[in-house]
C-alpha cells in the first residue's frame, strides 16, 4: 500500500490513497480502470493538484493524469489543439505560439492541466469569451465502466453541454479538442482608481477586449487592468542593468518578501493588516503602467505564495450591489482582509454545470495568504461572503474553496438534474467520488447506492 500522501498545492488539503495510477497512455489508462473495477475502491482524477479544494482527493484510489500529457495534433487553418489532458497550459502555449497560434483568454497562472482547468470551469477575463471549458470542440471520454464516449457521436446537449465541464465525475478525460485563436499581443494600461467611479462607469469598461479590476479593502482603492487586442510582434525584452535591478526590488524583494513577512506578523497581530493593504495599494497599485507583450505574459501574473481562495460568480448586472454590499460586510463585522478581492468578467454560455450558465457574469473572489504556510483567520469572512454572494444568486468557483453545500447551490443550476442523469448513466456506481463530490454533488440523495468502500475523509488541514 502506497504511504505517499497527496496535497493541494496550498496544503489545505491532503488523502493518503491506497493505490494511485500514473497513466502513459489509453492502453495503460484502460487497464489500470479494469484493475480498479475488480475492487470496491472509489476513484479520482488528480492533474496538477492545484485547486484549492479536496476535489482532486482520494483515500482510495486516485488517477494521475499529469505524464498523459501530449499535444497530439494542431491544426493551424481551422485553429484548433487536440491535446492530452494531462498537458499544462504552459506547454500548450508554448506549442501554440510556435504554430503562431495563442488561447484565446487564460486566468492568471498556467502551472494547471488543461484537464483540471476545463473539468472546473477555470476562467479569465473579458465578457466576449467564456471560460476555458467552453473552448472545448471536442472530447474523448473513458468512463469507468470502459467505454469509450465520443463528444462529436452525441448530440449537443448531452455531448458537449454536459461533459465539458464534468469535476472529473463523468469519466476520465483522455483527449481534448479545442478552439484557439491567431496569436496575439495584449496592450495593457493599469491604473489607480476609486470603487464608486468603476461601478458608475462599468459598462464602458466592459467594452475593452480583456477587463479586470483588484479592489483593495482597507485602502478602498481599486486597481484596474484593461487589455486591447493587438498583432503579434516579436518583441525583446531590452531592460537596462539598472532597471532589471528595479524590477528584482519591486517585484521580489517589496511585492513578495516583505509582504509576506508583513502578512506573517499579521497573524499574530490582526489590527496591522489595514496599514500592510495601504502600504501595499502605495508602493504596488499606485503609478499608472503602460506595457505591450504576447498574450501569454500580460494575461498571466505571479500569484506569490500559499493562499485561500474563494471566488463566486454572480450575474454581471449584480456587480454594483456585490462590491458595496461586500464593502459594508467588511466594515460592519470588522474583518482584517487580505487584498486583493479580485473581479472579472465572463461570458454567459450553455455548459451544463457552468457557473456562466445563462448568463454573462462577474466574478469576485477573495483571499487568504498562508504567509510561510501560517493560517491567518478567514473561516468567518469567507463564510460571510458565501452567505452574501449566494443571497445574490452567487455560484461558486467549483475549483476554489467553499463550504456551501451542493443543495443550496443546485437550485441555480436549471440542468443539475440533467448531469445527474448523465453522471448515472456514465458511472452507475457512482465509483468517481469522494469527500467533495458527497458534500456538493450528493447533498440531495442519490436514486441509487454506490459501491461500499472507504469512508471518505479528505480533510482540511486547519479544520
Ligand atoms: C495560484 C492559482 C491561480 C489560479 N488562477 C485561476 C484563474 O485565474 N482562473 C480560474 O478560473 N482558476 C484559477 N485557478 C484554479 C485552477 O485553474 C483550477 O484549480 C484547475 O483545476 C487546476 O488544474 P489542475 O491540473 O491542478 O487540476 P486538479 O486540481 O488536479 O483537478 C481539478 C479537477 O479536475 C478533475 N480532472 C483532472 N484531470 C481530469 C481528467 N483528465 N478528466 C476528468 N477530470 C479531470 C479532477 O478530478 C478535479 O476534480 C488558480 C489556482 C491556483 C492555485
Amino acid at each position: 500500500m502506497p504511504k505517499e500522501m497527496i496535497y493541494n498545492e496550498s496544503r489545505q488539503f491532503s488523502c493518503r490513497p491506497k493505490k494511485i495510477f500514473v497513466p502513459e497512455n489509453t492502453a495503460e489508462l484502460a487497464q489500470q480502470l479494469e484493475s480498479i473495477r475488480k475492487t470496491s475502491m472509489s476513484l479520482r482524477l488528480v492533474g496538477g493538484a492545484l485547486s484549492p479544494s479536496d476535489m482532486a482527493m482520494s483515500n482510495d484510489a486516485l488517477i494521475r493524469m499529469d505524464q498523459f500529457n501530449k499535444i497530439t495534433h494542431i491544426n493551424q487553418k481551422n485553429r484548433t489543439i487536440t491535446v492530452q489532458p494531462g498537458a499544462t497550459l504552459h506547454k500548450m502555449n508554448q506549442a501554440l505560439a510556435a504554430a503562431n497560434l495563442a488561447m484565446p483568454v487564460l486566468g492568471s497562472i498556467t502551472k494547471q492541466t488543461i484537464g483540471g482547468a476545463v473539468a472546473t470551469g477555470t476562467h479569465g477575463t473579458g465578457i466576449n469569451v467564456g471560460s476555458l471549458s467552453t473552448l472545448v470542440a471536442s472530447a474523448r471520454l473513458l468512463t469507468v465502466e470502459g467505454d469509450w464516449i465520443d463528444t462529436e457521436k452525441l448530440d449537443k446537449t448531452e455531448g458537449l453541454n454536459g461533459i465539458a465541464l464534468s469535476l472529473g465525475s463523468l469519466g476520465i478525460v483522455a483527449e481534448l479538442t479545442l478552439n484557439v485563436s491567431d496569436a496575439f499581443n495584449l496592450s495593457v494600461t493599469e491604473a489607480p482608481n476609486t470603487l464608486e467611479n468603476v461601478l458608475e462607469n462599468l459598462q464602458e469598461r466592459l467594452l475593452y477586449d480583456h477587463y479586470r479590476f483588484w479592489y483593495i479593502p482597507h485602502a478602498d482603492r481599486v486597481w484596474e487592468w484593461q487589455a486591447t487586442r493587438c498583432a503579434p510582434t516579436k518583441g525583446s525584452d531590452n531592460l537596462t542593468i539598472v532597471q532589471r535591478l528595479r524590477r528584482w526590488y519591486d517585484e521580489k524583494l517589496i511585492n513578495y518578501h516583505c509582504f509576506q513577512f508583513l502578512l506573517y506578523i499579521s497573524t499574530h497581530m490582526p489590527s496591522i493588516v489595514p496599514a500592510i493593504n495601504r502600504w501595499t495599494a502605495q508602493k504596488r497599485f499606485n503609478t499608472p503602467k503602460n506595457t505591450f507583450n504576447d498574450s501569454v505574459s500580460q494575461f498571466t501574473f505571479d500569484c506569490l505564495f500559499q493562499q485561500h481562495v474563494n471566488e463566486w460568480s454572480i450575474p454581471i448586472e449584480k456587480t454594483p450591489q456585490a462590491l458595496t454590499q461586500l464593502r459594508d460586510l467588511i466594515a460592519h463585522k470588522g474583518y482584517k482582509v487580505h487584498m486583493p478581492i479580485e473581479v472579472r468578467f465572463v461570458k454567459g454560455d450553455d455548459l451544463w454545470l457552468s457557473p456562466c450558465q445563462g448568463r454573462d457574469s462577474c466574478y469576485i473572489g477573495v483571499i487568504a495568504y498562508t504567509p510561510y504556510g501560517k493560517q491567518p483567520e478567514y473561516q468567518a469572512y469567507f463564510q460571510d461572503v458565501e452567505k452574501l454572494m449566494l443571497s445574490l444568486g452567487g455560484r461558486p468557483h467549483w475549483a476554489k474553496y467553499f463550504s456551501t453545500e451542493g443543495d443550496k447551490i443546485a437550485a441555480s443550476y436549471p440542468h443539475w438534474q440533467d448531469f445527474q442523469m448523465l453522471r448515472k448513466k456514465l458511472d452507475p456506481h457512482y465509483r468517481l467520488r469522494n469527500a467533495f463530490t458527497e458534500r456538493v454533488l450528493d447533498s440531495q440523495p442519490l436514486d441509487s447506492q454506490p459501491l461500499d468502500s472507504q469512508p471518505l475523509d479528505s480533510q482540511p488541514l486547519d479544520s
